[in-house]
């Protein structure tokens, strides 16, 4: 256990698992571990809670189960579905996508250009949206897939994807949406769209790291990523992770029963934790598209201070675990590539930093940063001589 009380707002990265999602999961760990492919009756147990959890994750996306491919992760099916798509779009080799896709989308093309597919990255603008104009002029008849994320992790601004699958569609090219960051978060009804392939990954609803899905419209041509057994209709091949499969199906339910009153719940303490620093802190804005974007992300520029200084502060001085886009898993301090995609100006490009909210998080959480905050912004621009100098008074 941490040894301070955490105030947990980073639930981008990643959730606590759902009490009710591990009860759920316990008994596949001890007494049903049987493998889902044999064909004896102890083996039904396994398989009948696999069925289930299929059956739950397709009616919360508004597909059928048979469209549903279980996987690792949700970098697992961006990778397998932009790749089948190269592999089975034959005379096709582009790939149209965003400079602000996360980089399990980003560095695959990175790869993938290197082996000789062209990508485009299409910019955004200071909101983080795309310009409908460019998008029409980026897919043509060599275009084999486009890759657009459905809400942007960083700062949450979504992307029209409804609209993206039929303009990829008019120009006979597939469509994929790394829908990561708004499963339970935004609703989709995916038969009721052209998308193709869609990506989710279960540790961003409250199931367990290691679990994910690939949606798959029925009749897109495909070609797996994992060759081997005939384990999910010979899509994706190994033993199912069956416990987490199980852990994911009851994440859905609890989705279906509460993801209204969920949102409504995480936009209420998001819209007060955002207007409470815009009103005490100097030069602060709000990153990302206000108008349409999820509503449990706030990503705010604090102007003239490093982001990664506000994060020690929150965490050393109140337990606040919040994020900034810095690419600091790479040991670099480089700025967020998905700010600098927006053009923020460099005394902000550095300072900002994301807060994201789940069903777990209270109003004392918000009373926490609230009462942290300004100390902080003050503490950080008062050590700085930039700070000092531009701080409005
Ligand atoms: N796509 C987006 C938008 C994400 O935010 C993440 C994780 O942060 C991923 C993909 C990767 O998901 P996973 O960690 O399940 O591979």
């Amino acid at each position: 256990m941490p040894d301070k009380k955490i105030i947990y707002v980073d639930n981008n990265a990643t959730t606590q698992m759902a009490p009710e999602v591990l009860d759920a999961m316990m008994p596949f760990m001890t007494e049903y571990y049987g493998n889902p492919s044999s064909t004896y009756p102890f083996s039904k147990k396994p398989a009948d809670g696999i069925r289930s959890a299929r059956k739950s994750m397709a009616e919360l996306l508004g597909c059928d189960p048979a469209e549903i491919i279980f996987t690792s992760c949700g970098s697992e099916s961006d990778n397998t579905a932009i790749r089948s798509a190269l592999a089975t779009q034959s005379g096709r080799k582009k790939i149209v996508t965003t400079a602000v896709e996360h980089p399990a989308i980003l560095n695959l093309c990175r790869n993938l250009e290197k082996q000789g597919f062209p990508v485009v990255y299409l910019g955004v603008d200071s909101k983080g949206r795309l310009n409908m104009d460019e998008v029409h002029a980026a897919i043509d008849e060599d275009t084999a897939i486009v890759s657009v994320m459905h809400a942007n992790n960083e700062t949450g601004t979504i992307f029209p994807i409804v609209e993206l699958a039929e303009i990829a569609h008019q120009n006979g090219a597939l469509f994929h949406t790394d829908a990561v960051q708004s499963v339970g978060k935004v609703p989709i009804c995916l038969r009721e769209t052209k998308i193709d392939f869609l990506s989710l990954s279960g540790h961003k609803f409250h199931a367990p790291k290691g679990v994910g899905v690939l949606y798959r419209r029925r009749n897109t041509p495909y070609k797996p990523l994992l060759i081997g057994g005939h384990q999910e209709r010979a899509q994706r091949a190994g033993t199912e992770n069956v416990t987490n499969i199980i852990g994911l199906g009851k994440a859905a339910d609890l989705l279906l029963a509460g993801a209204t009153q969920e949102i409504a719940h995480i936009r209420k303490l998001r819209d007060r934790m955002e207007q409470g620093i815009l009103a005490s802190c100097p030069d602060t804005f709000v990153n990302g598209d206000l108008e349409n974007r999820l509503p449990g992300t706030s990503n705010i520029a604090f102007q003239y201070i490093e982001g990664e200084a506000i994060l020690l502060h929150l965490y050393h001085d109140a337990g606040i675990c919040a994020s900034s886009g810095s690419a600091c898993t790479s040991d670099s301090l480089e700025a967020s590539h998905v700010l600098q995609a927006m053009g923020l100006p460099f005394q902000s490009l550095h300072g900002s930093v994301r807060f994201s909210f789940s069903r777990y998080n209270t109003e004392e959480d918000v009373d926490v940063i609230l009462a942290a905050m300004p100390k902080i912004v003050k503490t950080l621009r008062d050590l700085s001589p930039f700070g000092r100098m531009n701080e409005s008074k």
